[in-house]
């Protein structure tokens, strides 16, 4: 399968203020695209057209790294795109609030259990709330492109929602101030769309 740059559902400017135009253009049509070239021209190489992306994740460490940086830096731009909304969302899905107060104690309980991980992450890489196949909903941070579907992660699950640490996500507008980044990236989560994914895995929390 030969995977296309997605488009993003709202324009390079609608993430302002707590996402500069500028960043996210660059982002989306010069980092992620750059990914994708580089994936689908592993995929030809190693002959994966026949496999999905989960699939091929599943079996990634068999590979040279290039195939795991490259198809990570794909999908994990490409759900970070989706968990994005201008202005944010509110969480109002009740399946995924019982989750989230199950496994968290409070929505906000939660975004600071997350702010923190996201912070205290060494170097490039991302924060993650994933949902494990006993239903249990974790958050954790991945270095590089490493995401939570690859056997080469300890721990598994379906990502539900992410947050880009690498410093070409931010730099322009937040230079090193990782935690304004981290703060105002709560004003844009699309909790609808966490809801969805959330809600698709249908597994018993
Ligand atoms: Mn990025």
């Amino acid at each position: 399968m030969n995977y296309k740059l997605p488009q993003l559902s709202y324009e390079y400017d609608a993430l302002e203020p707590q996402m500069d135009a500028e960043t996210l253009k660059i982002h989306h049509l010069k980092h992620h695209a750059k990914y994708l070239e580089n994936f689908n021209n592993l995929i030809k190489v190693y002959s994966l057209e026949h496999k999905g992306i989960k699939e091929i994740f599943q079996e990634v460490s068999h590979y040279p790294v290039a195939l795991r940086n490259n198809g990570g830096g794909f999908y994990n731009h490409s759900l970070f795109w989706e968990v994005l909304t201008p202005g944010g969302s509110e969480l109002n899905d009740a399946n995924l609030k019982d989750g989230i107060t199950k496994y968290f104690g409070t929505p906000d309980n939660f975004k600071h259990e997350f702010t923190e991980v996201a912070l205290n992450h060494f170097g490039s890489g991302w924060a993650w709330l994933i949902q494990r196949e006993n239903g249990e909903l974790l958050i954790y941070s991945t270095p590089n492109q490493d995401n939570s579907l690859m056997d080469s992660t300890p721990i598994n699950g379906e990502p539900l929602l992410c947050l880009d640490l690498w410093e070409h996500a931010y730099y322009l507008k937040y230079q090193n101030n990782r935690k304004d980044y981290i703060n105002a990236f709560w004003n844009l989560v699309n909790w609808d769309h966490v809801a969805e994914l959330f809600n698709k895995n249908n597994i018993n929390i």
